[in-house]
């Protein structure tokens, strides 16, 4: 029995109605009307010209890269401390992802060693926000322009979060979001690229749509693509999430902030920063760091004894088996990454958290750990 679990999405407006809607008028597959008002929806919630809806966030750094143009050779460089999806996108597109370590602190990119791994191949810089605090954009944003780099935002965990002031997902020549059911918002299964450049939204357009030509003869292909198609469904379902984007924030952030008080005493473990200069946390989730990993495992197992779910980390690029084994990051060492990896975890942060659920969590810490 799971008494707390991770995450629980909150379904509590317009999802009946909307989704009632597309059964009724018949309009189930992506060419329903739902598709493109959470398309201008969306786009436009995060201040920008186009945006483009795909089957998930992982789709959508397969065709932000084949938009911008990564090719056999190229390199990409990212975070070591990441979900996997980006490194999967730019291997597929058989280009060399460099990895950066993560800042101790924040947990993103540490931005200070990204000048050194630019070299005459480096084409693009993959930027991902971890957990809830955004990367700290203004030197990274130099480095781009100085080598003629691209930019694509990973900005998955990090609706409604800004970056001195500004939205993020404004700032890659293309930006991504998932709408996965653990996510800001949910679509389920979803997510969508944006961008303020009419031929990249062009081209992911038409890499979605298994490189249909938009006009022409029908059946006629001249490039590759996926079926990466998002459903009226899913649609109808992102706009009635959507509108409630700015209560599901401040959630966010009051559970944030009511484990931060609640978490005072914790001894032994490092907690998430509640703002950087550029930015305030918005928690996409509470994680913690064990000064050990066995201090980790230990309060892993005695959570989940007492009925609360808790996710590892992402475990580091360089340590995947997956990559290891084809040869990549061989010489690659990122301690911060590496040790993030084994000694973090976070605790239930899900919409439909309560304040009792959370007490419950924060005794069961401080009862071993206080
Ligand atoms: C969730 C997530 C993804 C992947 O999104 P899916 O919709 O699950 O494919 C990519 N990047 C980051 C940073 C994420 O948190």
């Amino acid at each position: 029995m799971t008494a707390v679990p991770v995450n629980t999405p909150v379904l509590g407006g317009n999802e009946h109605k909307y989704i009632a809607d597309c059964l009724q008028t018949g309009w189930v597959s992506s060419e329903g009307p739902y598709n493109r008002e959470f398309e201008n929806r969306f786009s436009h919630y995060v201040n920008r010209s186009y945006g483009i809806a795909v089957s998930s966030g992982s789709a959508a750094l397969d065709v932000a890269l084949q938009a911008i143009g990564i090719v056999r050779g190229d390199e990409v460089i990212m975070p070591a401390f990441t979900i996997i999806s980006p490194a999967f996108s730019v291997v597929r597109a058989g280009a060399l992802p460099v990895l950066v370590d993560a800042d101790p602190l924040t947990w993103n990119m540490d931005v200070t060693q990204l000048a050194e791994k630019v070299t005459s191949r480096t084409r693009a810089i993959i930027v991902v926000h971890i957990y809830g605090l955004p990367v700290d954009m203004d030197p990274i944003l130099d480095i781009a322009k100085k080598h003629n780099l691209k930019i694509i935002e990973d900005a998955a965990e990090m609706h409604g979060q800004t970056y001195k002031g500004k939205m993020c997902g404004t700032f890659g020549d293309v930006s991504v979001f998932s709408f996965y059911s653990n996510k800001l918002i949910t679509t389920g299964e979803g997510g969508m690229l944006v961008t303020d450049n009419e031929e990249i939204a062009n081209r992911c357009r038409k890499l979605r749509n298994l490189s249909f030509e938009p006009t022409g003869r029908r059946f006629v292909h001249y490039d590759m693509g996926w079926n990466y198609r998002m459903t009226n469904l899913q649609a109808a379902l992102g706009v009635a999430q959507l509108e409630k984007v700015d209560e599901h924030l401040a959630k966010k952030k009051q559970i944030g902030n009511y484990y931060r008080t609640g978490l005072k005493s914790l001894k032994h473990f490092q907690q998430p920063l509640d703002a950087t200069a550029d930015a305030e946390n918005v928690y996409w989730v509470y994680g913690l760091v064990a000064e050990s990993c066995e201090l980790a495992d230990a309060t892993v197992s005695h959570l989940n004894q007492q009925g609360i779910s808790t996710r590892p980390f992402f475990w580091s690029m360089h340590e995947q088996p997956v990559f290891r084994k084809m040869g990549l990051f061989q010489l690659d060492k990122h301690p911060v990454a590496e040790q993030l990896s084994r000694n973090g975890f976070y605790i239930p942060s899900g919409l439909g958290l309560s304040e009792g659920d959370q007490d419950y969590v924060i005794n069961s810490l401080l009862s071993v750990n206080g």
